[in-house]
């Protein structure tokens, strides 16, 4: 697996691998990389002849108070990973190569970013808009693959490259489970064995909800969703809410497709979630 570590060396490397010919498939990340992560790299393997995969830990995706400083950062292993997993090239800039000296541009995408997770990290997505931005016209890759464990960071990157005329085919991939249902994530890692055991009433919760909203009770379902969280040792539940798949829109029924999507703080760890739910 080749290395790139700055925008002029992925630009060389780039070059070297589209001289060969085949689609490019690439796989943003901000490393330290699970199941969920190399599931991205198979399915851009599966559409395309060569995968890069960039890890870049973002810090204008966090907050002040926010854990930018914590993030786990493993280098060495994460890059075995994506080597073991068929990966052509791993872009690892660092972030005075991504945001030089004067660096002043930002983009926004209206409404999708306003709700959900948009509403407790005020600016995040902007951070995620324009970072994600910037790869795919550094990588300019035929596809792009990111996880519907970010299902809200999903439909504003879609919404983006259609706005603004990137040429990329936008894939969603599936969310990826530990056994007990809760959702693979970096952040795991920060949970106590205890808050971890706690931590699986998350997905056991959307299940039973899904099932609920599906026999046509949503204001009541959202409202005994909140208090099995809590009851389970969550302590604020930011959001759960049963949105249209599309505009993230908050629905009252299940009128088109619908996503049920939460945020909740175990401890001190945010954890999200999301599911499909259709008639
Ligand atoms: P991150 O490193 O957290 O920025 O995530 C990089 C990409 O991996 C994003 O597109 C995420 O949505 C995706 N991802 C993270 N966790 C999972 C998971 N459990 N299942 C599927 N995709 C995931």
């Amino acid at each position: 697996m080749r290395i790139a570590r700055t925008a002029a060396e992925l630009r060389k490397e780039m070059a070297a691998l589209r001289s060969g010919g085949g689609r490019i498939g690439f796989v943003p990340t901000m490393g330290a990389l699970h199941a969920g992560h190399l599931s991205l790299v198979d399915m851009a393997k599966s559409r395309a002849d060569h995968v890069v995969a960039s890890i870049f830990v973002n810090p204008t995706q966090f907050g002040p108070n926010e854990d930018f400083g914590r993030y786990p950062r493993m280098e060495a292993e994460d890059c075995e990973q994506l080597a073991e997993q068929g990966v052509a090239l791993a872009y690892l800039p660092g972030v005075e190569d991504m945001y030089p000296h004067g660096f002043a541009t930002h983009i926004h995408v209206d409404k999708l970013g306003d709700g959900l997770c948009g509403r407790f990290r005020p600016g995040h997505f902007d951070g995620v808009a324009t970072v994600v931005a910037k790869l795919l016209l550094q990588v300019r890759p035929d596809i792009a693959v990111f996880g519907e464990k970010d299902y809200q960071q999903l439909q504003i990157i879609r919404r983006m490259v259609t706005d603004m005329d990137i040429a990329v085919e936008i894939l969603g991939a599936p969310i990826i489970r530990e056994a007990d249902g809760l959702a693979m994530s970096s952040r795991n890692a920060y949970l106590t064995p205890s808050l971890r055991k706690a931590a699986a009433a998350l997905p056991r919760m959307m299940q039973e909800a899904k099932r609920r909203i599906r026999q046509g009770k949503v204001a009541d379902t959202l409202q005994w969703g909140k208090k099995e969280l809590t009851d389970a040792g969550f302590g604020e539940v930011q959001y759960l809410e049963l949105c249209d798949a599309a505009t993230l829109e908050p629905v009252t029924s299940i009128v088109r497709p619908a996503r049920l999507l939460v945020a909740a703080k175990l401890g001190s760890v945010r954890l999200i979630d999301n599911i499909e739910v259709s008639e």
